[in-house]
């Protein structure tokens, strides 16, 4: 309806009847100045709208974003810097879905489809050191020659990436290998193989490894794994607490001594991961 539409228009007043002069201003109550400027108002919803803005490179500062993500890991006793500086180079927002990557540099996990999630960025943290602190990571400096059990979307492939000397990480569903080719790519890392299979049977063409990691839990810790642990080798893996409630992180080390070959278990902090499945999808 257009009620009144031939009445002279009192509100809003056009901007000339706006334009007080100054002496008038100068009388004017707080109240009306505040009002003879509306551009106030507009610089007030840039503001607003600026804080609203995602905290990233989603805009301009993603960078700015995963270091304050790392001083709050530091904070929290991740100590390893090589680490630090890994994860402060992977942008985590680059691997979930458009609609999370507000959500990315939080200490979160997070889904990314077919039931499946991207581990918190404390956890992936947690893993890594426990591998860098390995016989032959702590002798090398790097990861060596790595493998990954469950790719998922690709976010710790590229951290591990960054930290080893080459990476198998294998995959059993699809459209998740394909998502983490695709998500990779543009990062443009060497040494990167991404494999389409059941990650319990290892990659013995790539065996043996110096690090191996588990994104996904089981009952115990796949034979073939262990058979393709390097000397020196470490693996970290989520796995059924011996108590059967819950998950545990467990480590276990090749230590070849005068007897000969030995795996050195031991069992960390409780954790909760994806289960660990067999076959392909
Ligand atoms: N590291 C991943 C986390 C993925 S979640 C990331 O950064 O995104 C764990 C993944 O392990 C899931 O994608 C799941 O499909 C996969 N998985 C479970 N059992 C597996 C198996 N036997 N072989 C390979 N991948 C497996």
């Amino acid at each position: 309806m257009n009620q009144g539409r031939d009445k002279p228009r009192r509100f809003p007043l056009p901007l000339d009847k706006l334009q007080a002069s100054p002496a008038r201003d100068a009388r004017a109550p707080a109240v009306s100045r505040e009002l003879l400027r509306p551009q106030l108002h507009l610089q007030q919803a840039a503001k607003d709208a600026a804080r609203q803005t995602p905290p990233s490179g989603l805009g301009l500062d993603s960078a700015g974003v995963r270091l304050r993500m790392v001083q709050r890991l530091r904070a929290e006793g991740l100590q390893d810097e090589r680490v630090l500086d890994a994860l402060s180079r992977v942008p985590r927002h680059e691997f979930v879905d458009s609609a999370l990557a507000i959500q990315a540099y939080e200490d979160t996990s997070l889904p990314i489809g077919h039931e499946q999630t991207i581990s918190k960025p404390s956890v992936v943290g947690r893993m890594i050191a426990l591998l860098m602190a390995g016989a032959s990571a702590s002798q090398s400096g790097h990861l060596g020659r790595v493998l990954e059990i469950g790719t998922g979307c690709g976010y710790q492939a590229a951290v591990l990436a960054l930290l080893g000397r080459r990476l198998s990480s294998i995959e059993r569903l699809l459209p998740l290998h394909e998502k983490a080719r695709s998500n990779l790519a543009g990062l443009r890392l060497s040494g990167v193989r991404l494999v389409y299979g059941d990650g319990r049977l290892g990659d013995p063409a790539m065996a043996p490894f110096d690090s191996i990691i588990a994104a996904a839990g089981g009952d115990d810790i796949p034979p073939a794994w262990l058979a393709q642990l390097a000397p020196g080798g470490r693996l970290v893996a989520p796995m059924q607490a011996p108590s059967g409630r819950g998950q545990v992180l467990v480590v276990i080390d090749h230590v070849q001594g005068l007897q000969g070959s030995q795996f050195v278990r031991s069992l960390q902090e409780a954790v909760l991961f994806v289960p660990l499945k067999s076959g392909v999808m």
